[in-house]
Protein backbone atom coordinates (compact mmCIF):
# COMPACT_ATOMS: atom_id res chain seq x y z
CA UNK A 1 0.00 0.00 0.00
CA UNK A 2 1.52 3.50 -0.54
CA UNK A 3 2.25 5.36 2.17
CA UNK A 4 3.22 9.02 1.91
CA UNK A 5 7.18 9.34 2.72
CA UNK A 6 7.13 12.72 4.45
CA UNK A 7 3.96 14.32 6.57
CA UNK A 8 2.48 16.85 5.58
CA UNK A 9 3.19 20.51 7.29
CA UNK A 10 0.00 22.05 8.92
CA UNK A 11 1.09 25.20 6.28
CA UNK A 12 0.69 23.23 3.58
CA UNK A 13 -2.49 21.15 4.44
CA UNK A 14 -3.95 24.76 4.88
CA UNK A 15 -2.89 26.05 1.99
CA UNK A 16 -4.71 22.87 0.49
CA UNK A 17 -7.42 23.61 2.07
CA UNK A 18 -7.65 27.40 1.30
CA UNK A 19 -9.78 26.40 -1.59
CA UNK A 20 -12.26 24.47 0.08
CA UNK A 21 -14.57 27.48 1.34
CA UNK A 22 -18.15 27.04 0.58
CA UNK A 23 -19.43 30.34 -1.47
CA UNK A 24 -22.93 31.25 -0.37
CA UNK A 25 -26.21 31.12 -1.88
CA UNK A 26 -27.65 32.90 -5.11
CA UNK A 27 -31.03 33.93 -4.04
CA UNK A 28 -33.85 35.06 -6.48
CA UNK A 29 -36.40 37.12 -5.81
CA UNK A 30 -39.82 35.68 -5.87
CA UNK A 31 -42.45 36.87 -9.10
CA UNK A 32 -45.28 36.67 -6.58
CA UNK A 33 -44.46 37.87 -3.15
CA UNK A 34 -41.10 39.13 -3.85
CA UNK A 35 -39.59 37.02 -0.95
CA UNK A 36 -35.91 35.86 -1.64
CA UNK A 37 -35.93 32.11 -2.92
CA UNK A 38 -33.86 29.40 -4.25
CA UNK A 39 -33.98 29.66 -7.34
CA UNK A 40 -35.45 26.38 -8.92
CA UNK A 41 -37.11 25.75 -5.90
CA UNK A 42 -40.61 26.23 -4.89
CA UNK A 43 -40.89 29.68 -2.75
CA UNK A 44 -41.46 28.69 1.05
CA UNK A 45 -43.19 31.74 1.77
CA UNK A 46 -46.06 31.90 -0.60
CA UNK A 47 -45.64 28.30 -1.85
CA UNK A 48 -45.56 29.44 -6.18
CA UNK A 49 -43.52 28.14 -8.60
CA UNK A 50 -43.15 29.52 -12.36
CA UNK A 51 -46.02 31.98 -11.38
CA UNK A 52 -48.61 29.59 -10.38
CA UNK A 53 -49.55 27.97 -6.84
CA UNK A 54 -48.21 24.21 -6.12
CA UNK A 55 -47.99 24.26 -2.49
CA UNK A 56 -51.24 25.23 -0.62
CA UNK A 57 -49.78 27.70 2.04
CA UNK A 58 -52.75 27.71 4.87
CA UNK A 59 -52.11 29.82 7.98
CA UNK A 60 -54.79 28.16 10.30
CA UNK A 61 -54.13 24.63 10.26
CA UNK A 62 -56.21 23.11 13.16
CA UNK A 63 -53.94 20.76 14.89
CA UNK A 64 -55.25 19.23 18.16
CA UNK A 65 -54.39 21.67 20.51
CA UNK A 66 -56.57 21.76 23.14
CA UNK A 67 -56.49 17.77 22.61
CA UNK A 68 -53.72 17.50 25.75
ZN1 LIG B 1 -43.24 33.74 -2.97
Amino acid sequence: MAVPQNKISKARRNQRRSHHALSGSNPNECSNCGELKRPHHVCPSCGHYAEREVVSMIDEIDIDEDAA
